[in-house]
């Protein structure tokens, strides 16, 4: 019974209404619903959650004694839960050396591909470098003519040097006593036994041993084997020579020579064997010794020391010669050019590659700028000296690597004619193409072939998920929440595991509409496989593709955390009248598009020329004022490069200049930015945390809480106290809990598990000394006060407008159902960045600021888009410029100007596609964001 389903009873976590569910399994299984309606509570906090214990339960007698201390989430009972696996937008990457590969998994089958069946090859004759194994050494003797005669021999160590030494003899008295008895030189045996016949020896030339004397015939397999394995425990070393004198006189003898080293018998340079150890990064025998497998080191940065490529090397291009102390090298420097020809007044990045080496290498008698930092070395014993060589110091490939972070021996070894950091630097497309391609032979199949399928495998479905962009070797680090997201479940489906539940927060973040079909085939592939996907997810394509839909709400917060709906599709446009969803599905509720668009003005723009920064293709662009436009593009194609390093960036860096610098001599991500002197500020309104202290919360954000602090400390009883507005603070020590400080609860570390927070055990979580908590204000407390929603507090405050003015503004970009103490830690990334958005709002001084928003859309339904729009029109009303990275469809038909990037990701992208309104956008058949809003009705 309850094994078909996982069955819930009584959920109570955060605002959940004590709910029952059923869910069927191996079923992909949508939630959605208003923000803050409990989805994340029921799916991450309740089922995750629980999932999570009975896994840690199954693990091991030592797990299990942290996990009554692990907190059980509020529920009666579940039954029928499989082990659980959360998929989440957070990119927890903290190692530095992470890559797409090791976090794929697919570096460790590289790894062992390349120990299998990598080829080495000689780096100075390029010849393939090899030994020789025992077996194939006798396959070569017994394939020798029938009946010839050869003996097998050792060359000894020590022979042939000019004095017979103490080494040589002890050598000579080991051998004899493991019984090698006869010596050979020359054609000759000699008997070890008779001290005399060693006077015939000429010890200063090559001596061998002799093993053993074979006539060839086909029986003698174990023979030889025998005689090799001596050969080789003793020197490394077989030679094989003809004892049969040879056919012709003059002639001298034939011989075989193996090897067991492993090595070039052309140049005699040894190799290292190809092992896993040797391609790791991670690992010191495998890391470039140079820069520890980092791929850079801190060294001279070239653009620290030519900070503006515009300027000339006559106007001080070289900026470490353009103070006064250091002149004398910039008339060297350009005496020196003058005599070589170098040009001096074009601007830096214009001079060809040998131009600037002659800046840095210098020629001559001039030192260049390596000569001159190797001047400052022998005067780094002056603290000044120190001080002004560290000012261009930076992080710059390593040397030695070039990058790569291996020893340069790894790069010695082949498989399919690529080094191992050929492969890294491959687009996951290329990489993909390229194993396709790989053919594997006889032997090398056998050992190789699984793990060239395990390699395909998983680089199909990161392709699948819309990543071809990325590069094997792109940092961790550097990753958006929704590629690393895509990338754990790509790694998932890889991983083939089954009979689990999967949960994922918005999947479809960071992906453009017309990849959202992929995505979800990837989605159904997994649930193939036998497994339960949960999915919180409020893009209508993957609501329509769920086998199951739960819709919660019907409000958020306390009006929320119910089941209002849940059943099929069909079911949800039908008759899920209740459902919210259900109804912008039907399409009874929708955002509709605008009836007029705000007018751009050629003349009041911010022009943008030469953006070259990651895949961007020397782009010239404008973003006009007092409107809102939106950066569309399927992912990768560089929004984020133009928004956050473009835009942004950009005008931080012209704005700083125009204060004590002028404005050309900051490094700018674009040749030249106009229009900026209009701007009166740039915000960045994104998803991290408001605030890290469990005490900054909404109402302290935008200001709400001085107003109420006030109001409580001018009632008749705070006043008959003395008690002033900082007595109602938990922000400073006075009225406040000085066990918690304030916080309500107490953190308490957990070993490896996350860590616990426990309600303070003497405020009871009420944050404030019992005096305080005392006063009231028309009947409530201060803790009271902060315990209510939004919604409630305006209804309290009414005859405040101080406050109401500032709460509003919360309300009105749909966080009404948020407590106004509820601390910023339990914000989600787009609660906080509502927060933010309103906390600009309330505000006054919005016109000449420019908003940037990335994908403000995260974490909301229609309904919540709905208000997001207002609060911009909001902004923009007020004159303010607002430019937003968005993937969703709803937000792109109301921009009022589209910049559409592309066309692909990664290399293929980095133009501009179409800029212009949505009706003209929709018109290019070239945009894929045109086609997607095309199809939308109403437009
Ligand atoms: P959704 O995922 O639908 O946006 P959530 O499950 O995150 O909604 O939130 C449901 C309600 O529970 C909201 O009112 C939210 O503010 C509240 N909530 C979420 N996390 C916590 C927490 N750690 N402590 C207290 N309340 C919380
Ligand atoms: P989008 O925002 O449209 O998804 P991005 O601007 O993030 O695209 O990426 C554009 C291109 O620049 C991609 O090829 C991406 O791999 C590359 N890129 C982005 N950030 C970095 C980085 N920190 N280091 C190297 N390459 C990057
Ligand atoms: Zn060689
Ligand atoms: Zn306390």
């Amino acid at each position: 019974m309850s094994q078909d389903y996982l069955d819930i009873r009584g959920a109570r976590v955060h605002n959940l209404k004590n709910i029952d569910l059923q869910l069927p399994h191996n079923k992909l299984i949508v939630f959605t619903g208003v923000s803050g309606s409990g989805k994340s509570s029921l799916v991450f906090d309740t089922i995750y959650a629980e999932g999570q214990r009975r896994y840690v339960e199954s693990l091991s007698a030592y797990a299990r004694q942290f996990l009554e201390r692990i907190e059980k989430p509020d529920v009666d009972e579940i039954h029928g839960i499989a082990p659980a696996v959360a998929i989440r937008q957070k990119n927890s990457t903290r190692n530095p050396r992470s890559t797409v590969a090791t976090a794929t998994e697919i570096y460790d089958f590289l790894r062992l591909l390349f120990a299998r069946v990598g080829r080495t090859y000689c780096s100075k004759c390029g010849r393939p470098v090899s030994k020789d194994a025992v077996d194939e050494v006798a396959a070569r003797v017994l394939a020798l003519p029938e009946d010839s005669r050869w003996y097998v021999l050792f060359p000894i160590r020590g022979g042939g040097k000019k004095k017979v030494d103490k080494q040589l003899k002890e050598r000579l008295a080991d051998l004899r006593s493991k019984g090698f008895n006869r010596l050979y030189q020359d054609e000759q045996v000699f008997e070890f036994s008779t001290p005399e016949s060693l006077l015939d020896i000429d010890f200063r030339r090559p001596v061998c041993a002799l093993v053993d004397r074979l006539v060839i015939s086909p029986d003698l397999h174990q023979r030889i084997v025998d005689a090799v394995e001596t050969c080789y425990r003793e020197s490394a070393e077989a030679v094989f020579e003809r004892a049969d004198p040879p056919s012709s006189k003059g002639e001298s003898r034939e011989q075989l020579w193996f090897s067991e080293r492993f090595e070039c018998r052309q140049c005699n340079l040894e190799y290292l064997p190809p092992e896993p150890r040797l391609f790791s990064f991670n690992s010191p025998f495998g890391a470039c010794p140079r820069c520890q497998g980092f791929g850079n080191t801190i060294d001279f940065d070239r653009d620290l020391i030519v900070p503006d490529r515009f300027k000339a090397l006559k106007d001080g291009a070289v900026a470490p010669w353009t103070k006064p102390r250091y002149q004398r090298w910039q008339r060297d420097l350009l005496d020196a050019a003058r005599d070589t020809g170098v040009r001096i007044s074009v601007p830096f990045y214009q001079l060809t590659s040998e131009e600037q080496d002659f800046v840095f290498s210098g020629a001559g008698g001039f030192g260049g700028v390596d000569g001159f930092f190797r001047y400052l070395e022998r005067k780094k014993y002056k603290m000044h000296v120190r001080i002004f060589m560290s000012r261009y110091r930076g992080y710059t490939l390593c040397p030695d690597c070039g990058g790569g972070r291996l020893r340069s021996e790894a790069l010695n070894i082949l498989v399919g004619g690529k080094t191992i950091r050929d492969i890294v630097r491959m687009t996951l497309e290329q990489a993909n193409g390229f194993f396709k391609s790989l053919q594997l032979e006889g032997q090398e199949a056998a050992i190789a072939g699984e793990l060239v399928h395990d390699i395909g495998h998983r680089l199909r479905f990161l392709n699948d998920v819309g990543l071809e962009y990325l590069t094997l070797d792109r940092l961790a680090s550097t990753l958006s929440g929704g590629e690393a997201q895509r990338i754990q479940l790509a790694t998932s489906l890889g991983s083939r595991l089954v009979g689990t539940c999967y949960v994922l927060d918005e999947p479809s973040i960071g992906l453009h509409s017309r990849d959202t079909a992929r995505l979800i085939r990837i989605l159904e592939h997994l649930r193939d496989l036998g497994n339960t996907i949960l999915v919180v997810e409020h893009d209508a394509e993957v609501i329509r593709s769920a086998n199951h839909i739960v819709d919660l709400g019907p409000g958020a917060g306390e009006r929320g955390g119910e089941v209002v709906f849940q059943g099929g599709l069909r079911q949800l446009v039908s008759n899920g009248d209740g459902s919210l969803t259900g109804l912008y599905m039907r399409g009874s509720f929708g955002i509709p598009v605008p009836s007029h668009r705000r007018k751009v003005r050629p003349r009041r723009q911010l022009k943008f020329t030469g953006a070259q920064v990651h895949n961007l293709k020397n782009l010239d662009f404008a973003i006009p004022r007092d409107v809102m436009t939106v950066v569309t593009g399927v992912s990768g194609s560089g929004k984020s490069t133009l928004v956050h390093n473009v835009v942004y960036e950009g005008l931080q860096a012209v704005r700083k200049g125009t204060g004590n610098a002028p404005a050309d001599a900051v490094r700018l991500p674009s040749r030249r930015i106009t229009g900026h002197a209009y701007l009166d500020d740039v915000v960045l309104v994104d998803q991290s945390p408001i605030g890290r202290s469990p005490r900054s919360n909404p109402v302290t954000y935008v200001k709400a809480f001085d107003a109420i602090r006030k109001l409580f400390a001018s009632t008749r009883d705070a006043r008959s106290r003395n008690l002033t507005p900082g007595s109602f603070s938990f922000n400073v020590p006075g009225g406040r809990c000085e066990t918690c400080q304030g916080d309500g609860t107490v953190t308490v570390e957990m070993q490896f598990l996350a860590d616990v927070a426990l309600v303070c055990e003497d405020c009871d979580g009420k944050r404030y000394r019992s005096e305080i908590l005392a006063i009231r204000h028309q009947g409530k407390n201060i803790h009271e006060v902060l315990q209510m929603t939004i919604d409630e507090a305006m209804k309290f405050f009414i005859r405040t407008p101080k406050v109401i003015n500032k709460l509003s503004q919360l309300a009105e970009v749909g966080l009404g159902y948020l407590r106004l103490g509820q601390s910023a830690t339990t914000l989600s990334g787009g609660e906080a960045q509502r927060v933010k958005l309103a906390g600009h709002i309330a505000q006054a001084k919005s016109d000449g600021t420019l908003y940037i928003f990335d994908e403000p859309t995260t974490g909301l339904h229609f309904d919540d888009i709905k208000k997001l729009l207002a609060a911009f029109a909001k902004l923009l009303e007020k004159g303010a410029t607002v430019l937003v990275i968005e993937h969703n469809l709803d937000v792109i038909k109301c921009a009022d100007w589209i910049i559409d990037l592309g066309p692909e990701g990664g290399d293929r992208g980095g133009h501009i596609v179409v800029q212009g309104t949505p009706e003209d956008v929709l018109r290019c058949k070239e945009s894929y964001t045109g086609r997607c809003l095309a199809e939308l009705p109403g437009i």
